[in-house]
């Protein structure tokens, strides 16, 4: 896939940088880490420090030192997470500041306006997410209201320089999903997103909506980015069924908590076991946190609170993710994809 900051080789993982920066990781980390692109947050960047700001600044490549693709999302994931703090009309939404409490209006004319001042290589549409167990009416007005905003959406985009994907919705209920795909796909975005799954309902609705949703894409050629989707099983799952792209806060959100994901599955660091342990996260990896330092370390670093402890088990998670990744690619390429995805359905499926 090209974009405006260089090629993304796909499928690819995305690692989350919510307010400009990917917690605990400098730039130089993110290119040894072997990220290629990078998701920043709409929401979290025209509350603070501002998409205005950010854009007098030399816009978000500049302002956060990454000179590799970026996407920012709409804004629309955390707006409707706000539940009691936000209402939607036809129009669009107003929310309240989890920061200051103050109130602001997003629509999707603002949403593309803030992404074009962002700066982003891909800008997302904004959608309505709803909860896909509310009753069938609901999430069909929602998914009807997507589509009117995908319009409006593609209207106001401002950069001739800037992508701009469309998000399917529809809940997990087939029907809905496929005039989702005729809807969005009908338009002429840059690529194609899954939204509304990895929201709380099953790993098997989440593998029968995928199905459905390709399915009805058929040939179509554009990137497709299944969205907030990151546990390392559900790749598999995934890029079965064609997905390019994905996103998710878990891997750096569990390492922040001392879990680390390797070939042989799970491990917290916060276990006692690991404080006499003296290898290394995973000896296939080849990160900072595995070449020069041991697991009795780290689950040291964990239990004094010393900040190196976040850093280094955020660059492992983030390394092993990305070369998983590229271990993908290759599988594909060599016809391992089985045995690659068998192995760590069955390392994940455990744990310690
Ligand atoms: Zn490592």
């Amino acid at each position: 896939m090209m974009t405006g900051h260089g090629p993304v080789d796909t499928p690819q993982f995305m690692p989350v940088g919510t307010q400009a920066t990917v917690k605990a990781l400098s730039p130089g980390d993110l290119h040894a880490a072997g990220a290629q692109m990078l998701l920043g947050n709409t929401y979290h960047l025209s509350l603070r420090p501002t998409a205005e700001r950010i854009a007098r600044l030399g816009g978000l490549h500049r302002f956060m030192g990454w000179e590799g693709p970026i996407l920012t999302d709409s804004g629309g994931f955390q707006v409707f997470s706000l539940a009691d703090l936000r209402q939607v009309d036809e129009d669009g939404v107003t929310f309240t500041s989890h920061l200051d409490g103050s109130t602001h209006r997003l629509t999707p004319e603002r949403a593309m306006e803030i992404q074009a001042l962002l700066g982003a290589d891909v800008a997302m549409v904004l959608d309505q997410l709803v909860d896909p167990g509310l009753p069938g009416v609901e999430v069909e007005a929602a998914m009807e209201r997507t589509h009117r905003w995908a319009e409006r959406c593609l209207a106001a985009r401002g950069r001739p320089d800037q992508a701009v994907f469309g998000i399917v919705q529809g809940g997990v209920d087939p029907e809905l999903r496929k005039r989702s795909v005729a809807a969005v796909g009908a338009l002429p975005f840059d690529g194609i997103a899954i939204g509304g799954l990895s929201v709380g309902e099953s790993k098997a609705q989440m593998a029968a909506t995928l199905a459905v949703v390709v399915e009805a894409l058929g040939a179509d050629p554009r990137p497709r980015y299944l969205m907030g989707v990151g546990a390392p099983p559900d790749f598999f799952t995934a890029v079965e069924r064609g997905i390019d792209l994905f996103d998710c806060v878990l891997p750096t959100r569990v390492a922040r908590t001392g879990q680390v994901w390797t070939d042989a599955g799970r491990l917290n660091l916060r276990n006692a076991a690991f404080l006499d342990d003296p290898g290394p996260i995973d000896p296939a990896c080849a990160c900072e946190a595995c070449r020069l330092h041991s697991r009795a370390y780290i689950a040291h670093l964990f239990r004094a609170r010393e900040l190196l402890a976040y850093r280094l088990a955020t660059l492992h998670n983030v390394t092993w993710t990305l070369e998983l990744m590229r271990r993908l690619r290759a599988s594909l390429a060599d016809g391992t994809f089985a045995s690659l995805r068998d192995t760590v359905a069955a390392a994940f499926a455990r744990g310690r």
